[in-house]
């Protein structure tokens, strides 16, 4: 058998279809955001990053990278083990009651990534409720399709954001089986936001558990920084919520909260928790650091806002095809993942501007895109910059610009 042929076969695959992904190699600089160093075939030059996911700036932020510092220097690099077999580090203490906190739940539980955290809370949730139906949003992340998938239980797929759609499949349930639906709050592609209290009603008229996917939103939205849950005055009606500590608080890791019961269950049962070693200290308190400075400070959020309402105006000025989005995520819509790639290959190697092609499967075939997601930084030079390029490319690929 050649396994290496098989292999290949399918590499070539993705390549026929023009969503072959090739990866910026980049070195970030602190002080410099949203510039960094790309490293080419021509040697290294800056390019201005407009694709990431570290909304708001925390990753270099001297709050964060001080208590990183101290941290290191007092507990060491890593955690040590797993913390069923070597405890749990103080910084993780502070920082899952910090989480709580923040969500106005009585207990938090962090993980390695906002990925392990929905895959294993929701697989463990749905396999220890015996008969549990699930009730998963059609644009769900894949870290949540996952942890469902995994659970083996019986699964409803209701209409993106549709509420009469989950209130007709939960209608169709049996009334006496427990059940989770489960749903984001800011969809990361689209940039639209889930209506979180239609979905909460009919999950209660029904008795749904809710498990909450904050990831795009902790740290951007709600005068903590508590997500669109909290903005909205709606935590209370959240079984379980979930964020990661990766994007706007700019660290990394992932958390649930949820009620002392429901996180001890999880603690106690998952196995994506147990068996794997807990974060670093001073990884934990770097996200400490940012949490805390982000529940008390709105500057960068309302920066990040500004910004990005900036950008969406001045593009659709251009004429250029920014779809609706409610969030700070400015998508532009291409269709193709050909031409994605040519353009985007456009931007870096003539502008020295980075925007990551969307194709397939992280968006459905002919949606692919570009994504945009200025932060606190991205000066109205950079924009200019940005626009010229975009509308120089689509005229250059006489691709429709409207008037
Ligand atoms: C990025 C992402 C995750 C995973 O979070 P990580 O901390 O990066 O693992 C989960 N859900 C959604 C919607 C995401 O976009």
């Amino acid at each position: 058998m050649d396994y290496e042929a098989i292999f290949a076969e399918r590499l070539a695959a993705v390549h026929a279809e023009g969503r072959y992904r090739v990866f910026a190699h980049l070195a970030r600089q602190v002080g410099r955001y949203p510039v960094a160093a790309a490293h080419g075939p021509d040697g290294v030059r800056d390019v201005v990053i407009w694709c990431g996911n570290d909304y708001l700036a925390m990753g270099q932020h001297p709050v964060v990278l001080d208590a990183m510092h101290a941290a290191l220097d007092r507990h060491g690099a890593g955690a040590g083990g797993t913390r069923n077999i070597s405890g749990t580090s103080h910084p993780v203490v502070l920082l899952e009651a910090e989480l709580a906190d923040l969500h106005g739940k009585e207990a938090a539980l962090v993980f390695s990534s906002g990925y392990v955290a929905n895959d294993t809370s929701l697989c463990t949730l749905a396999t220890i409720l015996p008969g549990c139906v699930v009730f998963s949003d059609e644009k769900n992340h894949a870290s949540m399709i996952q942890g469902i998938r995994n659970a083996r239980c019986e699964r409803r797929i209701f209409r993106h954001n549709d509420a009469a759609d989950l209130d007709r499949l939960l209608s169709a349930a049996d009334p006496a089986a427990p059940k989770l639906v489960a749903f984001e709050s800011v969809y990361s592609m689209d940039g639209d936001i889930a209506p979180i209290a239609d979905l909460c009603d009919v999950a209660e008229r029904h008795g749904a558990m809710t498990y909450l996917d904050e990831v795009h939103a902790v740290g951007l939205y709600g005068p903590r920084g508590g997500g669109v849950a909290e903005a909205r005055g709606l935590l209370d009606r959240l079984t379980v919520i979930n964020g990661t500590l990766a994007k706007g608080f700019g660290v990394v890791g992932g958390y649930i909260a949820a009620s002392a019961t429901i996180i001890d269950l999880v603690r106690s049962y998952a196995p994506g928790f147990i068996f794997t070693t807990a974060i670093p200290p001073a990884t934990a308190a770097g996200a400490l650091a940012s949490v805390r400075h982000l529940k008390t400070s709105g500057v960068e959020r309302a920066a990040m806002q500004e910004r990005s309402a900036t950008l969406k105006r001045r593009l659709t000025h251009a004429g250029l095809p920014v779809m609706p989005s409610e969030s700070h995520i400015v998508p532009l819509l291409v269709g193709d993942p050909v031409r994605c790639k040519a353009i985007t290959d456009t931007l870096m190697d003539e502008f020295g501007l980075y925007v990551q092609p969307i194709n397939y499967p992280t968006v459905p075939r002919g949606t692919e895109r570009l994504r945009l997601t200025p932060g606190p930084m991205h000066t109205d030079a950079m924009m200019d910059d940005l626009e010229a390029a975009l509308t120089t490319i689509w005229r250059r690929l006489e691709m429709p610009l409207a008037a």
